[in-house]
């Protein structure tokens, strides 16, 4: 293959790939055995691989420079097109839910591939077509609302980004000054968002009673995740175990740090704050941090090193951060090229190296079940399970923290990291149940959203101090979070996998080798099974099981000291 930056992008010719669609279609239903059939339905795969190759490369380059107006246009020909092509797609999964060769696919592919297609069945319909366009055009304008959210801190107009690193100043003045711009960012926004939410969840309950599902949007919400094992139900009762296990040894932590602040109350504007003369820098910019990571990953395995040679050799990934291009971080993977992209806006601080160990466990699984399993639907699994994959890989990164952060900052690395992955899940569950209770209760204004998410707050995180802040006070906090706009009942997955994460970490410190493994194995079993089966396969214990929390985590805890 060529370098990204050397790939020539190509907006596909949508009539050509319907056409193509439907002669596959048409193989697929007249297939007198099962070769032909099959041979259709690969096809198929291969023709939607090769779209969505062109989608991706256009959406990279969109996030790379968004000033770019080319690709701009690019995302708003395929936020159309991807829509338009749903009959066909839809009409190919009626036909393989129909086909009488189900018994060899399911003999040659597991029978994953129909549980999606039976998900898929319910959830997509030419009926909200309509809807699914105006949500991703409703989706756009958030973006470019949260894009543009400015602000003044200390006479210099910035954005998020350029808080950051104040926020996570030892300067107590100086956090609370940059938290408080931060509020205010968001609070100047907030007028705008709170309109563009309320036409998102509008908008998707209308889609749900379209396709008439009872459970309303968060059924749709559900399959939309892929999510074939469980329910709110469960969902609910993994809530409660973290409430039950996790909440507490949290707020012990709270307190030993406000302690080691040496303040009175922690506030706010303190919990990002570790240390009292800051939190540990990795030792440099880009060029050094890449270069103990190529470095890691050779030495922690073969298929990791030469995962990460093949990063470096195609330039798959863009680190700095640059004027125009989009905030955040994130994976993703050119099915053509079997090949994945991690995007980043470095700030020399320790996420810089998460990117380093957590982007790139989603990539290297990738790249992983790209090379081992024979669907493209198979290439990546549900969110609880990819999370492990990047979780995971920054508990197998834990050995080389000293050469990322440096010999003398190594204990305050770890602590920071392993403290920060507990602390974090009463938050993630927070989120989590927002969202049940704003699509259970769709009618609501968006100060009653803002009510429910201080109630929440309270429940999960009772340490939280506003300083008095009114709009943090009275619930604006949940409106930093994109995936409450973007990624709806995303954000739990980040909790069940941490668990499952720190359930790994235990059993790196009994068998490193027996560990890697069983991870790998998951890696390369990619989205080839279910989620409980897949938990199963790598020896991983069903975080909605009573006493599954508490089993993984109480390691962790002990670890803390707590
Ligand atoms: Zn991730």
């Amino acid at each position: 293959m060529e370098k990204f930056s050397e790939i020539v992008y190509k907006r596909p010719d949508m009539a050509a790939l319907k056409k193509a669609m439907k002669q596959q279609l048409e193989l697929l239903k007249k297939a007198k055995t099962y070769e032909e059939a099959r041979a259709a339905y690969l096809a198929s795969q291969e023709i939607t691989a090769h779209a969505e190759t062109s989608y991706v490369v256009a959406s990279v380059r969109n996030t790379l420079d968004t000033t770019d107006k080319f690709y701009d246009g690019e995302m708003q020909f395929f936020n159309r097109a991807l829509a338009m092509l749903m009959p066909i797609s839809k009409a190919f999964i009626d036909a393989m839910l129909r086909t009488p060769f189900r018994a060899e696919f399911e003999a040659e592919f597991g029978k994953q591939l129909f549980t999606l297609a039976e998900m898929a069945q319910k959830s997509q319909s030419k009926k909200i077509i309509p809807e699914l366009i105006a949500q991703g055009t409703t989706e756009n304008n958030y973006k470019k609302t949260a894009a543009a959210c400015k602000t003044t801190f200390r006479g210099e107009e910035c954005n998020f980004y350029g808080l950051l690193k104040h926020m996570e100043s030892p300067d107590r003045e100086e956090r609370k000054e940059a938290y408080l711009a931060w509020a205010k960012l968001y609070e100047g926004a907030s007028e705008q968002l709170d309109k563009q939410f309320d036409k998102l969840i509008k908008l998707r309950v209308r889609m749900a009673k379209k396709l008439g599902l009872p459970g309303g949007f968060t059924e749709l919400g559900y399959l939309n995740m892929h999510r074939a094992n469980y329910g709110p139900a469960e969902v609910e009762q993994f809530r409660a175990q973290v409430k039950a296990v996790i909440v507490p040894a949290v707020a012990k932590l709270r307190e030993e740090q406000a302690k080691r602040l040496g303040v009175e109350k922690l506030k706010y504007y303190d919990e990002t704050c570790i240390y009292p003369d800051g939190n540990a820098d990795p030792v440099g910019g880009e060029a050094e941090l890449v270069a103990v990571a190529q470095r890691m990953y050779r030495e922690i395995s073969p298929e990791t090193g030469e995962f990460f040679d093949f990063l470096f050799e195609y330039g798959l990934f863009d680190l700095a951060t640059r004027p125009g291009k989009h905030l955040g971080g994130y994976c993703t993977y050119l099915a053509d090229y079997k090949a994945p992209f991690i995007f980043s806006n470095f700030n020399g601080t320790a996420a810089d190296v998460n990117v380093l160990t957590h982007e790139a466990g989603h990539a290297f699984a990738g790249y992983t079940a790209m090379r081992s399993q024979p669907l493209m639907d198979y290439m990546s699994s549900t969110s609880e399970v990819n999370e492990i994959h990047s979780m995971t890989m920054e508990h197998f990164a834990y050995p080389y923290m000293k050469d990322f952060f440096g010999e003398e900052n190594v204990a305050k690395a770890k602590y920071a990291h392993l403290s920060g992955a507990l602390s974090t899940i009463p938050y993630l569950v927070s989120v989590d149940e927002f969202q049940h209770r704003v699509y259970a209760k769709p009618e609501m204004t968006a100060k009653e959203r803002r009510a429910v998410w201080h109630e929440i707050e309270q429940t999960y995180m009772p340490w939280r101090d506003y300083d008095g802040v009114p709009f943090l006070e009275e619930g604006g906090f949940w409106m930093q979070k994109q995936h409450i706009f973007l990624y709806p009942f995303y954000y739990v997955d980040y909790a069940l996998a941490q668990v499952c994460a720190f359930e790994f970490y235990g059993r790196m410190k009994k068998d490193h080798s027996d560990a890697w493994q069983s991870y790998l194995a998951l890696c390369r079993a990619g989205g080839s099974k279910g989620y409980f089966e897949l938990l199963q396969l790598a020896g991983l214990s069903n975080p909605f099981v009573e006493g599954s929390v508490e089993k993984a985590v109480r390691h962790v805890i002990e670890e803390l000291n707590v």
